[in-house]
């Protein structure tokens, strides 16, 4: 395969910089600077475009935006064990890579990224999920990111994507498809990251949509599927019953039988019992 650039391989730079993998952090590093870059293809075309990136580590996905042609890359890096890799792949992207050692979940970065942003991220699992709520549920719609190219366990891309009727369908895949279109894009085994982690992984890429799919409020549709899901088991006339006096008048009048279950109501159908909430 070509090479992406000309800095030393992954390997390499990891062994120079001595940067052994901490569980604490989340650390699976890919390897495979082919791999890295066929996810950067992932994220759409780059030019033009600030890329954010969360998590870096040793660099291979970075590498892969900038030789994908990203206009810029901000990468947040929580470990600073990482910041010597990072600073010799900005030295051979004059201008185009900054780096800033912080939590992503705690540093502001719109001040650093000029529109139109895209995100790309092999985040560890829990702060992906808790990025990714936040990301999907800004103050305004549309966001600040045109499209978002996450990796996930596997598990949770599914959920991401769901449609009704299936198990993994559930509040992620109502808040993702609601205002944005979600697709998975790569399946990954474990032997692709280093270490291997104990779960398949895949990358979900989501494109904001210039308005939500269905007009709602957003508290009120967050509010009643928390509480559909939440006794996912239970009938709606039963799980929805604190939601209002006449709640099962309001079910029908949504188009929905209060005796069917939450896995069993669409996006469409939600959105209208949340108009009727409201
Ligand atoms: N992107 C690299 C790759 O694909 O090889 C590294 C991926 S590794 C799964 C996750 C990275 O996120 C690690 O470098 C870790 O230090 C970093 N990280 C973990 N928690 C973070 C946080 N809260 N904010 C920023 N970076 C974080």
């Amino acid at each position: 395969m070509a090479r992406i650039d000309d800095l030393p391989p992954l390997r390499e730079v990891i062994a120079t910089h001595g940067l052994n993998a901490k569980k604490s952090l989340g650390q699976n590093f890919l390897l495979d600077l082919n791999l890295t870059a066929k996810i950067a293809r992932q994220a759409g075309d780059l030019s033009g475009c600030d890329v954010l990136e969360v998590g870096p580590g040793p660099g291979g996905l970075t590498r892969g935006l900038l030789a994908e042609g990203a206009r810029k890359v901000l990468a947040i890096e929580k470990d600073d064990r990482c910041l010597p890799a990072l600073a010799e792949i900005a030295a051979a992207y004059p201008g185009q890579l900054e780096v800033i050692n912080g939590d992503a979940l705690t540093t502001p970065v719109l001040d650093h990224l000029t529109p139109p942003i895209r995100v790309a991220a092999n985040l560890p699992y829990n702060v992906g999920t808790e990025l990714l709520v936040r990301w999907l549920t800004p103050p305004e719609w549309p966001p600040f990111w045109n499209s978002l190219t996450l990796m996930f366990q596997r598990e949770v891309a599914e959920r991401i994507v769901a449609q009704p009727g299936s198990k993994a369908y559930g509040r992620l895949a109502i808040l993702a498809q609601w205002r944005a279109d979600a697709r998975i894009v790569m399946s990954l085994p474990p032997e692709a990251f280093q270490p291997a982690p104990k779960v398949h992984s895949a990358v979900v890429h989501l494109t904001a949509l210039s308005e939500p799919r269905f007009p709602a409020d957003a508290k009120v549709l967050s509010r009643i599927v928390a509480a559909a899901f939440g006794q996912r088991r239970k009938m709606l006339r039963a799980s929805l019953k604190g939601q209002a006096p006449d709640m099962e008048d309001r079910l029908l009048a949504a188009g929905i039988p209060p005796t069917a279950r939450a896995e069993e109501i669409d996006l469409e159908r939600f959105c209208a019992l949340a108009r009727l909430m409201t």
